[in-house]
């Protein structure tokens, strides 16, 4: 566990090593920024985009290790985040636009559509289907490209204290490192949040998740360029949607006791328990290679209500790490990054501004990782009668209050 105290003292006085006192002598405001995943990465950016100084620190030795499998969706809201931080372009130059969402049951009946591309033009800007390595490329590039980001990699960030003068981080070699701001973004099981707040532990969310981008050659014709198709069987579900270079996301998702995700044999399982799904998935994963396959168990965390002490704060999966059916995970760490810097921008006091970036969070963010738990519960049905009435009544609720509710939700400025 990692000590986060309140002790009194002049942090300003207590820097050691190469990385001294970042925050110490200059007029522009100095951040440390925890874990250079996606949320980290567009924190860090949105930060010097508002004039800071910022200390990425990212235990990898190496970036491009960070972000390896799968591909993810960018929902609306996420783009207009990136759009007032600055880094749409960036993002959309790697990323496909998804035109519809399709919801299917698993014989392929169409249970509902989304015009999301129209969603999204309605408000300028597009949803996005990106291979997860080329938007973190992107962002880091985008990142590291503007003045007074640098990045550390290799180094674990131990411990911090504060006091009302500064934060003083510690790292794993012993040297420390003095800032005025402390944004810890280092995924769901952040040592920095047992730290901060009662120690919260990830709850497994009931299903596995297995991922595969297949390359151009064997996607071709398999899926319309622009879908999305979210397919719901019993107990299992699959995803499968393009990204760019006419490659092919596919996703198998079965429910069941956590474990499945760390067998060998991926291939064989997923075709045995998809068998009965219509369309692209059962030949997308016969045409994947078993090395090719990424698995795991889905966790998520419990909501908190605390995110800020004083000059520390969560954002990203340190702070809301959700279960996968929303595919939010990622848009909200995006819309945690620009409501931030917006309230350090506004707010000359850090610890109040951090307060203000926890209300706005929690405001909403509570009630669709909630959300998103409860759509993982019916995706789990596995009855014939119980999917029968779900898939029933999700053909009348997803094209009527759901996509309200969408439209409403992708809208709100956070
Ligand atoms: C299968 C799957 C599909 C998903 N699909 C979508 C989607 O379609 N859309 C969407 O929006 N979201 C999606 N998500 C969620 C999304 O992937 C996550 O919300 C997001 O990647 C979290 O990023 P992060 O930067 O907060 O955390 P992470 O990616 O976990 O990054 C944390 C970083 O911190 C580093 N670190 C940790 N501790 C320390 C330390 N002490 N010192 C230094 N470095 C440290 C780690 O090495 C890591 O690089 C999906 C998730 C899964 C599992």
């Amino acid at each position: 566990m990692i000590p986060v105290k309140v002790p009194t003292g002049a942090h300003r006085q207590r820097t050691g090593g190469d990385m001294t006192g970042i925050g110490s002598t200059s007029a522009a405001r100095s951040a440390v920024v925890v874990g250079a995943g996606i949320c980290g990465l567009t924190s860090a950016a949105a930060l010097a985009g508002r004039g800071w100084r910022v200390t990425i620190l990212e235990r990898a030795k190496d970036l491009a290790g960070i972000q390896t499998a799968g591909a993810l969706h960018l929902w609306t809201n996420a783009m207009l985040a990136l759009r007032r931080l600055g880094l749409a372009e960036a993002v959309e130059a790697v990323g496909l636009p998804i035109e519809q969402t399709e919801y299917r049951d698993h014989r392929g009946r169409v249970l509902a559509t989304w015009p999301v591309g129209r969603i999204a033009r309605e408000h300028g800007v597009t949803d996005l289907a990106l291979g997860r390595k080329d938007l973190h490329d992107a962002l880091a590039r985008a990142a590291l490209d503007r003045p007074g980001v640098r990045l550390h990699l290799g180094v674990e960030c131990t411990g911090a204290t504060q006091d009302d003068t500064g934060v003083l981080v510690t790292l794993d070699d012993g040297r420390t490192l003095a800032a005025d701001l402390l944004v810890a973004a280092d995924g769901i099981r952040s040592g920095l949040r047992a730290a901060l707040v009662a120690p919260t532990q990830p709850r497994y969310s009931g299903y596995g998740q297995w991922q595969a981008v297949l390359d151009r050659d064997h996607a071709a014709g398999l899926l319309p360029v622009g879908v999305e198709r979210i397919m719901f069987g019993r107990g299992r579900r699959a995803v499968v949607h393009h990204v760019r270079g006419g490659r092919l996301l596919w996703e198998g998702i079965l429910y069941g006791p956590p474990g499945r995700a760390a067998l060998r044999e991926r291939k064989s399982l997923l075709l045995r328990e998809l068998a009965a799904f219509a369309g692209p998935v059962l030949a997308a994963i016969e045409a994947t290679a078993e090395g090719d396959i990424d698995a795991q168990d889905v966790y998520d965390l419990p909501p908190l209500n605390r995110w800020s002490t004083g000059r520390i704060t969560l954002l990203g999966d340190a702070a809301h790490a959700m279960t996968t059916n929303l595919s939010q995970g990622a848009c909200q760490g995006i819309e945690d990054a620009d409501v931030l810097s917006e309230c350090l921008a506004r707010v000359p006091d850090i610890p109040e501004a951090l307060a203000e970036y926890q209300r706005r969070r929690l405001a909403r963010i509570t009630p669709l990782a909630r959300r998103s738990r409860r759509v993982a519960g019916i995706g789990g049905l596995s009855g014939p009668l119980s999917t029968g009435v779900r898939d029933f009544v999700m053909a009348r609720a997803l094209s009527t209050v759901a996509l309200r509710d969408h439209r409403n939700f992708v809208a709100a400025m956070p």
